[in-house]
Order: structure tokens, then sequence, then C-alpha cells
């Protein structure tokens, strides 16, 4: 017999990584949903970006639907996702006298409540985020058109053209890159050194803490994979952040089928981190599908912990959700 031996390979696993308290709290409200009142449970929009938790949810019992007019029953409780939603929405759904249950995240939640208070207050704002991710779309759609301005880029900063006399102030999407949106918040501020922030930082704890932990373990890698899905902005931020923290090779990958043998095939050190989306079984597959090939070792990096939690939506606390 001849003995085959692999070549080695140092895993460094980011830390934290993966789920966050506002996915963790939007799948078990689907899960509770069902638990509580048996399938279907209609859920508007992808719960979470990630079609792993989506298909499971699927296979539970979630029906998932673009739109409102997409539920047939107004009896069965319909969700919405953790990127939250224009007011229009709960609107609709109570002018239909649905069974509505608000998923989302109370840190996205936190910017709408900002975004209404400097309206309140007279101010025009300005939105920090990327054009048509559906939590932009929710926190556009918290106050009447023409409120909010949305600044995607350096570009739209200088070509912005503020109404005489009208105070600015600026909320952000939750997921951004924590450098980049600096970039543009200090252009903001050259520009209108009166502009209004917000008291905390909206981009949220764990976009921070994970886009922290990739700078760390990026720039002692060869290669690097990013668990997630390609429509999930925090996981494309972290993919981002390893390549300009000097990482060769930085991938998004949802799956092991997904992984780029002939990028990833002669390596000596990889980094491993996900989105936070992603769950953890789709790390330990890519963990797995290194170790058929290489003689891996695993060592976590830390740069933070969490100990974040956010109770599930009022409706599904306890038993003492209306029966459907
Ligand atoms: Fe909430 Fe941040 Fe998670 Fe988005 S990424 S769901 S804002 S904790």
């Amino acid at each position: 017999f001849q003995r085959v031996t692999k070549p080695p390979l140092d895993i460094l696993l980011c830390a934290p990584r993966g789920f966050c308290a506002g996915v963790v709290r939007a799948i078990d409200a689907v899960e509770k949903a069902l638990t509580l009142h048996g399938a279907p449970v209609y859920v508007r929009h992808e719960i979470v970006h990630n079609k792993y938790v989506v298909e499971s949810l699927k296979r539970k019992g979630a029906v998932f639907v673009a739109e409102l007019d997409e539920v047939p029953d107004e009896t069965r409780p319909v969700i919405f996702s953790a990127h939250g939603v224009a007011k229009a929405v709960p609107a609709a759904a109570k002018a239909r006298n649905l069974f509505a249950i608000d998923a989302t995240c109370p840190l996205v939640t936190k910017v709408h409540r900002e975004a209404e208070v400097h309206h309140k207050r007279g101010r025009h704002i300005l939105l920090v985020g990327h054009a048509g991710h559906p939590e932009v779309i929710g926190t556009m759609g918290q106050l009447p058109e023409g409120a909010i301005t949305l600044i995607e880029t350096l570009a739209d900063v200088a070509a912005l053209e503020p109404l005489p006399g009208k105070p600015l102030a600026y909320v952000t999407q939750t997921t951004l890159s924590v450098d980049d949106t600096r970039e543009i918040v200090e252009a903001l501020q050259l520009r209108f050194p009166e502009l209004i922030a917000p008291h905390k930082e909206d981009i949220c704890y764990a976009t921070t803490n994970r886009q922290e932990a990739v700078k760390r373990v990026a720039p002692l890698v060869e290669g690097l994979i990013v668990v997630g899905s390609p429509n999930s902005s925090n996981s494309q931020r972290l993919r981002e952040v390893a390549e300009r923290a000097g990482c060769p090779v930085a991938r998004l990958v949802l799956r092991t089928d997904e992984i780029d043998w002939s990028a990833f095939g002669s390596i000596r050190s990889l980094g491993i981190t996900a989105g936070a989306s992603a769950p953890e079984v789709l790390v330990e597959e890519i963990i797995d599908a290194f170790a058929e090939r290489y003689d891996v070792r695993v060592e976590t990096v830390s740069t933070a912990s969490e100990d974040v939690f956010f109770p599930l939506p009022r409706e599904l606390r306890g038993d003492a959700a209306p029966a459907a």
C-alpha cells in the first residue's frame, strides 16, 4: 500500500462570526409561530439572506412571499423579515386585518426611529446605504417621499444639493463597511460641518465585530472564505474587508460545492468567517471539505465576545399569542 499524506493547512476561524442576535430572533420567530399556530406561516421576503435557512424553514411549513397580496388567508400569521419594512407594509396588513408579526431587528428599528425624529424636527435626512437593499427600502419607506436622500458613494456626497435653510442629519444602513462609511461620513462632515450624527453608530455591533475579526485574520492567511449568500450585504462587506486587509484570495461561498479548488487547492493557511445570516453548520461543512484534501489544524482567532440577545416579538412570547 502506498500511504497518501495530505498537505498541512492551518485554518484560522474568525470569531465572532455567523448568526447575530437579530437573525437568531427572526428565525426563532418563524419557528415559534409554526409551533404556536401550525403551518403554513407566511414570511414576507427572505427572513434572513441565506438560502439554507430559508429552505429549512420551508420544510417546516413556512411559505415565503414577495408581497402581502400573495398571502391568501387572513387567519394565518405573516412575518416581516429582519431587514425591516416600509410603513406602507404594516399599514396594508392592518387594512386587510392580517395577523402580522414584525421580526425587524431592533437595531434596524432604532434607525427607523432616528429618521422619524429628525423628520419631526424639520431636518432633511441622508441615508448612507446601498440602493435596492431591503433594509434601505424599509428605512426610506418610514417617511414621505423626498424626506430622505440616499448616499451611496463619495460622488453622491459631492453632487448633493441640500435645500437651503433645512438642517441635515444622517443615518446609515446597519450592515455597511465600517471603513467606507467613515470615508463617506467624513466627506459629508467636510461639506456640511453642521451635519447631525446618530447618538450611537448605526452600523450594528455584529457587522463591526465580524469586520474587525476579518481584519485581524486576513493579513495572516493565503486565502479566506466568507460563508454567506451573495445577497447578504454584511457577507459581501466581509469579503471586501479581507481583500483590502491584504488577503490574496477572498471568496464568498454558500456551500462546499462553490469552493473554487483552483484558487484554494495549494494554500497552506486559510481564514474562515461567516456572515450574520449564515448558520454554523455551513462553516463546519466547509472545514470538512478542506479536511478531505488537507491535514487541517484549526485555531480560533477571537477579537470580541458577544452576548446580545433580543426577545421574540410580543405576539410570540410565552403562550399568550392569539389563536389563529
Ligand atoms: Fe440586526 Fe445587525 Fe444582525 Fe442586521 S446584522 S439583523 S442589524 S444585529
